[in-house]
């Protein structure tokens, strides 16, 4: 598959454009490229995806910003394509009559009988039924984060009829010709303009565009055409994603009255805070409390990282302030086999309640001339530390 281009340089508009200017953009290009003005014509089809595609993520804030962070890479997850996850749109998430259910609305004020109104038929669109979405939360740790975790889940969602095939008609087939439309489906509509009687076809408001209507209902549904489930999902949540990130599966949310196209399962990621381990990003920080011989004498001292405990080696004279940096011990990027760091931030623990042998102890220690520090080697370990002086660490209590 053909690198895929920015959504921004597929519409043609700035980083930072409005809303309004996005949607222009698109308005444009989908004019330009509509099917009805290039029949047959395989790259303005072509065309025409890339920009709804485009369209679909700009002109909503949530995946725009998502988009804006993580670029294309997030095609994989949170903008799913059919069938979940692995789709992307570039596996042709996007149909023709997708873009039509989705943004028919863009080309209302186009005019000149252009727009989805008119594609692949003279008729005005039905509109197609779209079950409503569902949102869970789920929970995960900073081992789900680190090594992506799969979850099953029991979900309560409405599902189509099995006996009336989501029809909501007796055995599916219980059906009889709408009357008003003669069974066409649409109407025609007189409106009184400025330039006189205008007549248009508008989608039959009793039988929604069917051209049928139930004429006996499901015994099962009631004729909804909809039953509720408890319906095992089972979904792979990757390694690095973040408290809020919502992933999005396509189909696996409601389905809708009288049959349709399925709702989406919108997945939102709540992360547990660990015990021990502070997240920044893809960093992870871990405040150690070293004892005074041990930061003065050198040792060892244990800290935890996600995958258990480990040993770091202290050197001599290790000052609190220090930042320690266990490489490739922190969080895995989105989708990279990038990981960040594990930043070790060490304290001294200056002792509250002493014994008095403990106390003569470091009394005897008071004024001898390799415990006091002298003015160039406070500065010299002040300009090393200079980070704790930042904003985001300036301590108050
Ligand atoms: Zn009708
Ligand atoms: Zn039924």
């Amino acid at each position: 598959m053909a690198e895929k281009r920015d959504y921004y340089d597929v519409l043609g508009v700035a980083r930072d454009a409005s809303g309004e200017e996005i949607k222009k953009a698109y308005r444009k290009l989908a004019v330009k490229y509509h099917p009805d003005r290039n029949p047959d014509d395989k790259e303005a089809e072509e065309k025409f995806k890339e920009a709804a595609e485009a369209y679909d993520v700009l002109s909503d804030s949530e995946k725009r910003a998502k988009y804006d962070r993580f670029g294309h890479s997030m095609g994989q997850q949170g903008f799913g394509g059919a069938g979940g996850f692995g789709g992307g749109f570039g596996g042709g998430g996007f149909t023709m009559e997708d873009i039509f259910a989705h943004f028919g609305d863009i080309f209302g004020d186009v005019g000149g009988g252009m727009g989805g109104a008119t594609y692949g038929s003279r008729h005005p669109r039905k509109r197609t039924n779209k079950g409503t979405d569902l949102r869970i939360t789920v929970k995960v740790n900073l081992k789900d984060i680190m090594n992506g975790v799969e979850k099953k889940l029991k979900i309560p969602r409405l599902v189509a009829c099995e006996h009336c095939h989501g029809t909501g008609a007796k055995n599916g087939t219980a059906f009889k010709t709408c009357t008003r439309c003669g069974g066409s489906g649409y109407i025609n509509h007189v409106q009184q303009t400025m330039f006189g009687a205008m007549q248009s076809e508008a989608v039959c408001p009793d039988c929604n565009g069917e051209g049928k209507i139930i004429s006996e209902p499901c015994t099962f549904c009631h004729g909804s055409g909809v039953e509720k489930k408890d319906d095992i999902v089972s979904f792979m949540i990757p390694p690095g994603v973040e408290n809020g990130m919502v992933l999005t599966m396509r189909g696996k949310g409601n389905a809708p009255r009288h049959g349709g196209v399925n709702g989406d399962l919108l997945i939102v990621i709540q992360e547990e805070n660990d015990p021990e381990l502070i997240r920044d990003g893809d960093d992870l920080i871990f405040n150690l409390m070293l004892d005074f011989p041990t930061a003065a004498l050198g040792g060892s001292a244990e800290v935890p990282t996600v995958e258990g405990r480990a040993r770091l080696k202290i050197a001599p004279g290790t000052q609190p302030g220090k930042v320690l940096r266990l490489r490739g011990k922190g969080l895995p990027k989105m989708h990279s086999n990038v990981k960040g760091d594990l930043l070790v931030n060490v304290m001294v623990y200056v002792p509250e309640n002493l014994t008095d042998t403990e106390k003569s102890a470091i009394e005897s220690l008071k004024g001898a001339p390799n415990i006091v520090p002298t003015e160039s080697t406070s500065k010299r370990i002040f300009s090393r530390l200079r980070h704790i002086f930042n904003k985001e660490n300036r301590g108050v209590e």
